[in-house]
């Protein structure tokens, strides 16, 4: 009971940390080494540290019971019987700490293995892996991966194993030079035969006890080092009070520039838009000219480097604040392999479980026929790993996605590219919606469809980070810009 007790508290440590942990945190990689390292820790090393602890115990009684007996007898005993013990001590903790480095060293190796387990393993990866017969090509990955952090254990098993060996040689040669003196003293008769049988006797269970105590650290410092990486890991500090309420206003990104963690390459750079109340705003742009960065910035997601986001004027100094005023639609967004409910109601998680205002939700993206002739209704579960699982197509997962955000029923709504999955007919059907369901709302649209855009109050036109272009589709068309290029393009094709 007590190693799986220990293992849920250790576990749930982790976990919290983890989520408390921010966006930007999960860019880093050496983030993700400590994440692995920290539940590595809490998973294998918790119940030796128990067990371990109990061995060493019952060593260091037995062999106090032993030098106590002895020390009347013979005490000079003692000091010898420990200065045996050094040299296998010292071996145990260099042992320890090259374990220990190893274990750092491999993080990334091992991370990249238990990816590969998982691409083998999971169902989402399993037609695609099967169709391109790539399973032998990752499973050789994976060989290569494992067979590095085998090489690694097994140059330091044989350091080891040198080491200790000398170790134990020289904790002999100690013993057996004790050996001597004492065949020495009885042949000179300064002590009889019997003492000193019986002194040699209590030095042989001393040291096989020292040397049994020198394993047992060995492991349990290990684990030590290991706690160590949990509390690095949980130790890093979130912050504990809840943001302050607003009220919505004009969300602006004033010449904000910004460049992923980790990275010196910017991103965006001194953009400025703005969002009001009530507005429907477009932003256009090639793949990677920086729309999901922004919509991520505007919604509370990061920490601009440069510049500053406004609400109503005044800067936002709590980005969270921008969360709690946003529903956003990633482009990436989540399949929560959970019922269909909880798809909806994850959108407020923190409000109680409104199956009513959910219904309504769905209707209102459209969900609602397929989600009532699911097997199970609004409780199957969207997974067929799971019994009685159900799955769905593209396109219904994203009307979940999006009657979650309307669930959510914030002000300030962010769609990127919420109608790919869509066919022509269901997503001209939603952005007619769009305009009267999120009516007194603001709303951020990322789209390539410039059937969509159009009809947007404002359009920001985006290049290499930068705002290019902005202003209704009627003032851009008659710009003959980058924007009226982009539709005449995409209209072309469609003639
Ligand atoms: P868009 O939405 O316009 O396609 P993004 O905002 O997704 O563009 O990406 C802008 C640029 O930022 C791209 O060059 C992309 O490679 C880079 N980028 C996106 N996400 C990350 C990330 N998490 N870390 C580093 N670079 C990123």
């Amino acid at each position: 009971m007590l190693t799986v007790k220990v293992d849920r508290h250790a576990t749930a440590i982790v976990l919290r940390s983890a989520v408390q942990a921010e966006l930007s945190e999960f860019e880093d990689s050496a983030f993700h080494d400590w994440l692995q390292r920290a539940v590595f820790a809490s998973r294998s090393r918790l119940t030796m540290l128990v067990t371990a602890t109990v061995a060493i115990g019952q060593t260091v009684l037995a062999a106090v019971a032993v030098a106590g007996t002895f020390a009347s007898m013979a005490w000079w005993l003692l000091p010898v019987a420990a200065v045996s013990a050094l040299p296998v001590l010292k071996a145990a903790r260099d042992d320890r700490n090259s374990r220990h480095r190893l274990h750092h060293a491999l993080s990334e190796n091992r991370r990249r293995r238990e990816y590969l387990e998982r691409l083998l393993t999971g169902r989402d990866e399993a037609k695609e892996i099967r169709a391109l017969r790539l399973g032998r090509a990752l499973r050789d990955r994976w060989d290569a991966a494992y067979r590095q952090e085998i090489q690694g254990h097994s140059e330091a098993n044989r350091r080891y194993m040198w080491s200790s060996l000398g170790a134990r040689a020289a904790a002999d040669v100690v013993v057996l030079a004790v050996v001597g003196g004492g065949i020495w003293l009885v042949a000179v008769s300064v002590i009889d035969l019997a003492t000193v049988a019986g002194a040699l006797t209590g030095l042989w269970f001393l040291s096989t006890r020292a040397q049994m105590l020198g394993g047992l650290l060995s492991g349990i410092g290990e684990s030590v080092l290991y706690l160590e990486d949990l509390r690095t890991f949980t130790a890093i500090p979130s912050p504990q009070t809840t943001p302050p309420r607003v009220a919505m206003g004009t969300v602006q990104a004033d010449q904000v520039s910004f460049a992923y963690p980790g990275t010196d390459r910017p991103v965006l750079r001194d953009v400025t838009v703005a969002v009001k109340p009530g507005e429907v705003i477009a932003l256009v742009g090639e793949n990677g000219s920086g729309k999901t960065t922004l919509a991520k910035i505007l919604a509370g997601l990061y920490q601009p480097d440069d510049g500053s986001v406004l609400l109503d004027g005044t800067p936002v100094a709590d980005i969270r604040v921008l969360r709690d005023l946003s529903a956003v639609v990633f482009q990436d967004f989540v399949r929560y392999k959970l019922s269909a409910i909880d798809n909806v109601t994850f959108g407020r998680p923190e409000a109680p479980v409104d199956v009513e205002r959910a219904w309504r939700a769905l209707a209102q993206a459209g969900a609602d026929a397929f989600v009532a002739s699911l097997p199970a209704g609004a409780e199957t579960i969207l997974g067929k790993e799971f019994a009685c699982g159900a799955d769905l197509s593209g396109g219904q997962w994203q009307r979940l996605a999006i009657a979650r955000a309307f669930y959510r029923d914030a002000p300030f709504v962010i769609l990127d590219e919420p109608t790919a999955a869509l066919d022509p007919k269901a997503e001209d059907d939603l952005f007619a919606r769009i305009r009267n369901l999120f009516a007194n709302r603001s709303v951020l649209m990322i789209s390539h469809r410039f059937s969509s855009v159009r009809h947007a109050d404002r359009i920001y036109v985006m290049e290499e980070g930068r705002v290019i272009e902005e202003g209704t589709h009627e003032s851009l068309m008659a710009r003959h810009g980058t924007y009226a290029q982009l539709f005449t393009i995409q209209a072309r094709s469609y003639r």
